[in-house]
């Protein structure tokens, strides 16, 4: 009897350039044109809570420590929705990548060709 289950699954997870605490501008979506920072990444669902975006109703229970009542909160978005904002042209763009003489990788706006610092360093 064959073993189905012996099929290895590949996970194809989206390689992102994008960083926590990136200025990113939403282009799809009923968020398109939003910006925000990122907030956390989800690397394993392609996904970023950024600031202020995608923002959805939860109904929150009463705590000890708050009332209850309609919260708001940041839902997560698809990385493939967001462009990371460059901080020299201030537009949306796309990133490319840049290895330096000694080893460590830089990210450039590929309209500008300036470097895109991270901010969490
Ligand atoms: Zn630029």
């Amino acid at each position: 009897m064959k073993n189905i289950f012996n099929i290895s699954v590949k996970k194809t997870t989206y390689k992102t350039s994008l960083k926590k605490n990136d200025k990113v501008l939403v282009i799809s979506g009923k968020d398109n044109g939003k910006s925000g920072k990122i907030l956390r990444i989800l690397s394993d669902r392609n996904k970023a809570l950024v600031e202020g975006v995608n923002i959805v109703k939860k109904h929150q229970k009463p705590t000890p420590t708050s009332s209850g009542g309609i919260v708001e909160k940041e839902a997560p978005i698809e990385l493939s929705n967001l462009l990371i904002v460059c901080p020299k042209c201030a537009e949306g763009t796309r990133i490319s990548k840049k290895v330096l003489e000694d080893g460590s990788k830089i990210r450039i706006c590929k309209k500008c060709g300036e470097e895109i610092p991270e901010e969490n360093k």
